[in-house]
């Protein structure tokens, strides 16, 4: 830790921060130890009847609060690139501490679908592709609490569809300090209780839950405009889906066979319902789908459509 405070940034080493911070007043080094212990308790913000987090700026001057917030986010925007003062273990270190590297890659191999490397990998959060650009986020903002800069209970890997705005971007994940109606990556995970359906004939998907649910479903899908999203994924492999059968119907006219039959239709449907793979993107999205384009209207509609290809 003594060598990691050794460190200069903006032309100021992060001692003479901790410095700054270790000479203020009493009654602000008070009000500020009290902020820590208040954010540092957020699990229990979890509970039922929990006393709201705090929302506001532990110490009045702005200038004092930005050393403070520099100390701490050092040890995410230094620290972790560079290696952290402890290991992942939390046991101290001079050298060879975590990495933000370290991070991303035993966070992928937890969360890993398919134990394939080549396989694609999946968003916790939208269950869409990872991508070749994931996001380490901070699900509280490091912002507003640099306390949290390098919590584990406050890092995920995501896809940087979610993190960036207009989704996640640097939004709140409570209310007004309250987290009551807020699901947490890993104080309240969301993955069981959140359900999709499509919604007829508007073609769209909406995010469902238990009653007791609803609030927390509501606000993760304002967080990250999931039904909008899950919407646009849906519609594309809807339209994918009608151009392999436009595809295979010109094929067949090609060779001088017969046209689809409703038979056919349906059971293109069902072959590619049931190869579905849990383990790769979208895979509730797709399912919904599946449901939808099992719909006899919908399959007779799409034996309109082929009909017409000449
Ligand atoms: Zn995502």
């Amino acid at each position: 830790m003594w060598s990691f405070l050794q460190r200069t940034e903006a032309g100021q080493t992060l001692l003479s921060r901790a410095q700054t911070l270790a000479g203020l007043p009493a009654v602000q080094k008070a009000a500020l130890a009290a902020w820590v212990q208040a954010v540092a308790a957020l699990p229990a913000h979890f509970q039922p009847g929990a006393a709201l987090w705090p929302v506001r700026r532990p110490l009045g001057n702005k200038q004092d609060w930005n050393v403070f917030k520099a100390l701490m986010e050092s040890f995410y925007e230094k620290g972790f690139v560079d290696g952290l003062p402890y290991q992942a273990d939390g046991t101290p270190t001079a050298a060879g501490g975590l990495t933000y590297a370290d991070y991303v890659r035993s966070f992928r191999a937890v969360h890993r679908l398919n134990p394939d490397p080549d396989a694609r990998e999946v968003c916790v959060l939208c269950g869409g592709h990872l991508g070749d650009t994931p996001h380490v986020d901070h699900w509280v903002t490091k912002g507003a609490y640099p306390l949290l800069s390098v919590c584990a209970d406050n890092l995920l890997l995501i896809c940087s569809t979610c993190n960036e705005a207009p989704n996640k971007g640097q939004k709140p994940v409570h209310s007004g300090g309250s987290f009551s109606d807020w699901f947490h990556p890993y104080l309240r995970a969301g993955n069981a209780h959140v359900q999709l359906h499509y919604v007829l004939p508007a073609f769209a998907v909406q995010c469902s839950a238990a009653p007791a649910d609803q609030p927390k479903t509501t606000n993760l899908d304002g967080l990250l405009n999931l039904s909008s999203r899950w919407t646009r994924e849906f519609k594309a492999e809807y339209a994918k889906q009608k151009d392999v059968l436009r595809g295979r119907e010109r094929q067949r006219l090609a060779l001088g066979q017969a046209r689809h039959s409703l038979a056919e239709i349906q059971q293109h449907v069902q072959q590619w319902a049931a190869d579905l793979s849990p383990n790769e993107p979208h895979h509730a999205v797709h399912s919904v789908l599946s449901h939808a384009l099992m719909h006899p209207a919908r399959t007779q509609a799409w034996l309109a459509e082929l009909a017409l290809i000449t």
